[in-house]
């Protein structure tokens, strides 16, 4: 089959791999359908993810249809339309009974990052009947594509751990994906202002549509003067980081309101500054989350009911032998105003 292999930093192919078999009793191997490339890629192609050797094929999100299960697979069977998610989840461990799926002890974050992932023909799923969810008869599996990881990862880390109310006011720096299924899902909950900070304009302009009653063009290195003055000096309830390095955390520190929540999103490869000196007394929470994907099945029928449409966060379409075009359009998202590429396999 063809899959697309990570080979060390800065280097990627499409490679001939065979057809993953089931190894475990509780595993699915499962056809892709059309899978996608998340930031975390190129994190990874850039060699800041230790835990992804190379030789591994990359991705962890995708929709497809189960081939072939264990015995010890209950939920599922050949034939079935799965989602994937990119958090694979045992269940049954420590982490698991408290929903904190992301810590599964033998699960987690590995599918594209630890074992073979959804960039491929095929792909193992372990833990089958807690990792995958089956496809409603009708939905449209692109839209779905955008819940096995960037929906519930701004949802879960950006808008449920930065507590977003009815009436409060939420600023989120960085309108990639990411922070653009953080401002469809926070709508929620009504809050009575959003405001998004970035230093695109096509992506500001996106974020107008997608719901932001207001835009910040960070570039001028003034975003945070701009935010304390929309907001009348109070600054926001809710900052969420989306970006994942040193100066939009800074931002969010500069623009949370006393009582506020800075919810961070971002994967950070470098440390950031903490302006304790200036928050110890402002009773302000920060919080760090990996997506659990507890929300999933909640989201999956806000989608089929019409609540959002995350469809309109992708971009561009391409074959699965065109997926180093992918990578190419999705690197350069400045210049191509990629969001999400869908890639059919
Ligand atoms: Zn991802
Ligand atoms: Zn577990």
């Amino acid at each position: 089959m063809k899959a697309l292999v990570y080979q060390g930093p800065g280097k990627k192919a499409l490679e001939d791999r065979p057809i993953p078999e089931v190894k475990a009793p509780t595993d699915a191997v499962v056809k892709i359908v059309k899978t996608t490339i998340c930031g975390t890629d190129l994190h990874i192609l850039k060699g800041d993810v230790p835990t992804c050797s190379p030789g591994r094929i990359l991705g962890h999100e995708g929709v497809g249809m189960v081939e072939k299960t264990g015995p010890g697979v209950t939920a599922f069977r050949p034939g079935d339309r799965v989602l994937i998610s990119c958090i694979s989840a045992c269940g049954k461990c420590e982490y698991c009974r408290r929903g904190m799926y992301s810590h599964c002890t033998t699960g987690g974050w590995i599918l594209g990052n630890e074992i073979d992932g959804t960039q491929a023909e095929y792909v193992r799923i372990p833990h089958a009947d807690t990792s995958l969810y089956p496809i409603p008869a009708g939905a449209d599996e692109e839209a779905l594509v955008m819940l096995s990881d960037i929906l519930p990862t701004g949802f879960e880390c950006g808008v449920l751990n930065g507590r977003v109310e009815p009436g409060s006011t939420v600023a989120i720096v960085g309108g990639g994906p990411i922070g653009l299924a953080a401002l469809l899902t926070a709508q929620f909950y009504s809050p009575a202002e959003i405001i998004m900070i970035d230093l695109d304009d096509n992506r500001l302009q996106m974020a107008k549509r997608f719901g932001a009653t207001a835009t910040v063009n960070a570039a001028g290195g003034e975003a945070a003067e701009t935010v304390m003055k929309m907001t009348g000096g109070r600054g926001v309830d809710t900052a969420i980081e989306a970006v994942g390095v040193p100066a939009s955390f800074v931002t969010c520190e500069d623009i949370v309101a006393p009582g506020g929540t800075i919810a961070n999103v971002g994967v950070h490869g470098a440390k950031v500054d903490l302006h304790l000196e200036r928050l110890w007394s402002r009773n302000i929470t920060i919080t760090t989350r990996l997506v659990d994907t507890v929300t999933t099945p909640m989201l999956l029928k806000t989608v089929q009911s019409r609540k959002i449409d995350p469809k309109q966060l992708i971009t561009h379409r391409f074959k699965l032998d065109q997926i180093l075009d992918a990578y190419d359009t999705f690197g350069r998202a400045a210049s191509t105003h990629a969001l999400k590429v869908i890639v059919e396999a």
